[in-house]
């Protein structure tokens, strides 16, 4: 296809780039090479490969010299270890507050809004920005992480109590287990009943104060302990990549190869979900496609 004198081909995979005296010379793929003078890699991280993404660019780009931050999941669901999780399948939280914490007790990181609950663990949109530096403490210190959710963040412990203490007063003669409508979802109901420890059959008029204080704790910090992200293949986005070192920023050119480009998610650079990806993609490929032509553009006149 011809438009603005670009020829686009299609359903062709690319095998690598010829590259001469540090100087891209063409495009390998199927049986010839497609002699260029300016190339632009762009072929995206190694997440959902379903997509085309295979990770084929790295290495065409360690051939070229260039160093290889090692890929590793960017926004990512995270895989918890309690069995009770698992029944939580399905469960959209809204306006609760997740924080992670290594094993000394230091905070990882802290986020407010929606998560999600799966068959292996947690996803949704805190989760996934807070993965990539879970995942750096799993992986890095080879450690577990504790996630707590902060179930009633808008209350303070003070507030809360005093709701609880009123729910528990109001459905008095009710079983403590019947109880909790109108503080949490249906589904969480019997594991905060379990993890409480709490009879769920006794009246909610026999909960005692070290009880409810215990019921409390669950609402302010239930605990979840994260084992493990998920493969680099479910991530949204990969972390890691080409160095950016090894990159000339004004024009996305290689530093190392005169006429080689590099855009997009190949690159070391990775975001937030928002947007931020996406957006990294666009502009470094902008900038990518017009420095190369003005390049090609050169070459084309000193010929
Ligand atoms: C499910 C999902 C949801 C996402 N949601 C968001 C979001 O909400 N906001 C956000 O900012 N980002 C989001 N992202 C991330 C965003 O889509 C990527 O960061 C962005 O698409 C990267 O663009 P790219 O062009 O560098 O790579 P890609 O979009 O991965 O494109 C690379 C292309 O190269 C092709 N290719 C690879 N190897 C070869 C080869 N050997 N020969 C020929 N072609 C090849 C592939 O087929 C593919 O078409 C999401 C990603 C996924 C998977």
């Amino acid at each position: 296809m011809l438009n603005n004198s670009v020829e686009i081909i299609c359903k062709h995979r690319v095998q690598g780039v010829e590259i001469e005296a540090s100087q891209i010379k063409g495009i390998k793929a199927g049986e010839g090479v497609l002699p260029c003078a300016t190339a632009i890699i762009a072929t995206g991280g190694m997440s959902y490969p379903g997509t085309g993404s295979t990770g084929d660019g790295y290495d065409w780009a360690r051939a070229a010299g260039h160093r290889i931050i090692p890929p590793r999941p960017g926004l990512v669901p995270l895989v918890a270890n309690e069995e009770w999780v698992k029944e939580l399948q399905g469960l959209n939280l809204k306006n609760v507050e997740a924080s992670a914490y290594r094993l000394d007790g230091s905070r990882i990181n802290q986020e407010f809004g929606e998560m999600l609950f799966t068959h292996f663990g947690v996803s949704g949109p805190i989760i996934l920005s807070m993965s990539r530096d879970i995942g750096e403490v799993l992986y890095s210190r080879q450690e577990t992480v504790r996630l707590c959710i902060d179930l009633k963040p808008a209350l303070t412990e003070e507030k809360l109590d005093a709701r609880l203490q009123r729910d528990l007063d109001i459905y008095s003669r009710r079983q403590f287990k019947n109880s909790l409508d109108r503080l949490l979802p249906k589904k969480l109901i019997p594991v905060i009943v379990a993890l409480s420890a709490i009879d769920g059959n006794k009246e909610s008029n026999q909960v005692t104060r070290v009880e409810r204080r215990k019921l409390l704790q669950l609402f302010k910090s239930l605990e979840i302990t994260i084992t493990a992200t998920r493969p680099i293949s479910e991530a949204i986005v990969t972390a890691g990549g080409v160095e950016v070192k090894g990159i000339n920023p004004k024009t996305m050119e290689s530093k190392l190869v005169k006429g080689l480009y590099f855009a997009g998610e190949i690159l070391d650079v990775d975001g937030y979900t928002g947007g931020f990806n996406l957006q990294a993609a666009f502009s470094t490929g902008y900038l990518a496609g017009k420095s190369a032509a003005n390049t090609a553009c050169l070459c084309h006149l000193k010929q």
